[in-house]
This record gives structure tokens, sequence and C-alpha cells, in this order.
């Protein structure tokens, strides 16, 4: 009978530590919560994410921007809900039943288009909505399928963790070459 309890006692003590190590990873996520820009900049360069994040906004005179907002707004006319403004936080191009769209200028930056919808993905499903998200490339007619899957929701994670961690530097992170960096609307500022 003893021996028993002290089994049921070990158990439960694992239990608890293991509930412990699982409050203490989990994610704060309505103080962490940001905009699906901070995440796409997360991924493009994290220099350009703290500039931006101090409100240096040189991103308003990129024509590619301009282009990519004329694109979503002049695309996929037909579609019903679009423009779907969440919290007052995260802006998705396109909503329907089952999916979420975003729809961009070019594939260039693949990888930080796919986080940013994951992000939207993750945030809905936090909110209770489950959804599929899609690129939209109009202009090289092509589309991506995204599925918020365990491992994406951990790499959304950790993006709002990384996220945090860099806009509350006190200096911005060093300038490092990209491939795009010429096409960025930071370019003069980091290397002229
Ligand atoms: S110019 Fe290059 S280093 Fe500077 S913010 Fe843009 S991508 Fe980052």
């Amino acid at each position: 009978m003893k021996e028993e309890l002290r089994y049921s006692l070990e158990k439960l003590k694992k239990a608890s530590e293991h509930l412990e190590e699982a409050v203490k990873e989990s994610l704060d996520f309505q103080s962490l919560k940001t905009t699906g820009v901070r995440i796409n900049y997360l991924h493009i360069c994290e220099r350009k994410l703290w500039l931006f994040d101090r409100g240096i906004g040189m991103e308003q005179t990129s024509d590619k921007v301009l282009l990519g907002k004329l694109l979503g707004e002049y695309s996929y006319l037909r579609q019903q809900t679009r423009d779907v403004l969440i919290d007052n936080l995260i802006r998705i191009d396109i909503m329907d039943k089952d999916t979420i769209r975003e729809i961009k200028y070019s594939n260039k930056l693949q990888e930080a288009d796919r986080a940013q919808i994951l992000y939207y993905l993750y945030y809905l499903k936090r909110l209770g909505v489950e959804k599929k998200g899609i690129i939209n490339y109009p202009k090289m007619r092509r589309r991506e399928e995204v599925v918020l899957t365990e491992e994406a929701e951990r790499g959304v994670e950790e993006d709002l963790r990384r996220v945090q961690e860099i806009i509350s530097l006190k200096n911005p992170p060093q300038a490092k070459r990209k491939p795009y960096c010429k096409k960025c609307s930071y370019y003069e500022f980091c290397w002229v």
C-alpha cells in the first residue's frame, strides 16, 4: 500500500513538473500579438523590422509596395470579403468560407509571405476560426496553398517572440548585405 502511494505521489509530482514546464513555455499571445507586416519583415531583414517599428516609414514611398497595394485592390474583384481588418491589427486581403488569401506583387520573398499568412491562420485559430491559406501571385499566375500544421504553429510562436526581441533593442541590428538590399526602401538609410 505504502509502495503504491509513493508511486502515485511520484507520478503526481512529475505531472505537476510537466505542467509547470508547459506554462513556462506557453506563449503570452495577448502581449506578443503584432501586425502581419512585422512578421513579414522579420523574415526579410531584422534591421528593416526595427526601422519600420520605430516609424521610419520609408515603405510608403516604395513603388513596389504601392504596386502590391494596387494589385490587392484590383485583383479578384468578384471575391466577397476583402480587406478584412481584425482587432484593428491584422488585415487580410480576402476571406471566404474556408480560406484566407494574400495577394503579392512578386514571389521573390516567398518565405516572408508564407510566414505572414501562417501568422494570420494562427491568429484566426486563436479566435476559434480554422481556415486554409492561399498566396496569390497574379502577375505570375501562381498560387501557393498554406496549411497551419502543429510545426508551423510553433514557428509562428517563435516568430512572435523574435519580433518582440528585435523591436525591444535599443539600437537597430547591424546592416547585413542581402541580394535585395538595392530594392529595399531603406537602402539609402543603410548603405549610402
Ligand atoms: S537595405 Fe538591406 S540591410 Fe537595410 S533594411 Fe533593407 S534589407 Fe535590411
